[in-house]
C-alpha cells in the first residue's frame, strides 16, 4: 500500500494543538498511513513555528508565507531562514471572502511572496477565495513560478478546467467530502495526475469523522472519498498524489533518514 501525504496542515500551531495533542496525531498519522505532512504558514511568526515544529519532528516539512487575511499588518522585508525542512511559500493568495478585505494590500503582499518564490525557486500553496480571475491575472507576471497548488479548492467546475489548464495542482480536502462541491461533479480518473491530498487540519474534517477536530491522519479518508468518486482504489490514489506531493516540493524518500 502506498503511503499518503497531508500537505497542508497547520498541526505546528498551538492555537489550535496543544503539544501533546499534535504528538498524538503524528502517531495517529504513522499509524493510518501517512507518513509525511507539511505544515503551513499563515505568518510570520506562525511560519517561524511551522519550522520549530518540522525541525523536531521526522516527515514533517513546513512553509513559509503570509496569508492573505494579515495582508494590511503585513510588513516587508521578509527574511526566510533556510532549512532543508523548508519546501514552499504559503499559504498566500487572495480572499475577497470578507466585505472589508483591502484589495491592494493583498496584491501588494501577494507580489511579495511570489518574487520571494521564485527567488527561493520554490512552489507556492496558494489559497485563493473569490478571487480566481484576479490571482490568474497577477500570478502570470512570475512565469518563473514553480508548478504549485491551488489548496481547498471549492471554485466553479470552470475554473477547475482553466486551472488545470493554466498547470496548477489542485489540492483536495474535507470539504469535497460534505460541502457537494459542483467542481467535483464529473471527474474523471486523469485528475489524479494533478491533485494533491490534504486536511487543512483543524479545520474541515472529512466525513466519516465530521463533528470532531481535524487532524493530519485523517487524509486517509478524502483518499477514500475520492478514491469513490473516480471509481479507483484508495491505493491508486495514494500513489499517484504522493507522487504529485513528491515532484512539487522534492521531500525525500520517507524511508531515508533525514
Ligand atoms: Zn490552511
Amino acid at each position: 500500500m502506498a503511503y499518503l501525504i497531508d500537505s497542508h496542515t497547520h498541526l505546528h500551531d498551538r492555537e489550535f494543538f496543544t503539544e501533546a495533542q499534535a504528538t498524538a496525531m503524528l502517531a495517529n498519522a504513522h499509524r493510518l498511513g501517512v507518513e509525511q505532512l507539511i505544515c503551513i504558514g499563515t505568518n510570520v511568526t506562525d511560519s517561524q513555528a511551522a519550522l520549530r515544529f518540522a525541525e523536531a519532528n521526522n516527515g514533517v516539512f513546513c512553509s513559509y508565507g503570509v496569508h492573505p487575511e494579515f495582508a494590511a499588518q503585513a510588513a516587508a522585508p521578509f527574511t526566510v531562514t533556510p532549512s532543508d525542512k523548508l519546501v514552499c511559500i504559503g499559504e498566500v493568495g487572495l480572499d475577497y471572502h470578507y466585505p472589508d478585505y483591502d484589495k491592494s494590500s493583498q496584491w501588494q503582499l501577494l507580489e511579495e511572496m511570489l518574487q520571494l518564490a521564485v527567488e527561493l525557486e520554490l512552489p507556492c500553496s496558494f489559497h485563493v477565495r473569490e478571487a480566481l480571475p484576479d490571482f490568474f491575472s497577477l500570478v502570470a507576471n512570475f512565469p518563473k513560478l514553480k508548478p504549485s497548488v491551488l489548496h481547498s479548492f471549492s471554485d466553479s467546475p470552470e475554473s477547475l478546467a482553466l486551472a488545470l489548464d493554466k498547470g496548477f495542482y489542485i489540492g483536495v480536502n474535507g470539504l469535497a467530502t460534505f460541502a457537494h462541491l459542483d467542481c467535483y461533479k464529473n471527474l474523471t480518473a486523469d485528475f489524479l495526475d494533478r491533485a494533491l491530498l490534504e486536511t487543512d487540519a483543524p479545520f474541515l474534517t472529512p466525513v466519516p469523522k465530521r463533528g470532531i477536530i481535524n487532524e493530519p491522519g485523517y487524509v486517509k479518508y478524502v483518499a477514500d472519498y475520492l478514491a469513490k468518486k473516480l471509481g479507483v482504489s484508495p491505493d491508486l490514489v495514494a500513489e499517484k498524489t504522493t507522487h504529485n506531493v513528491r515532484q512539487i516540493f522534492h521531500l525525500p524518500d520517507p524511508g531515508r533518514s533525514e
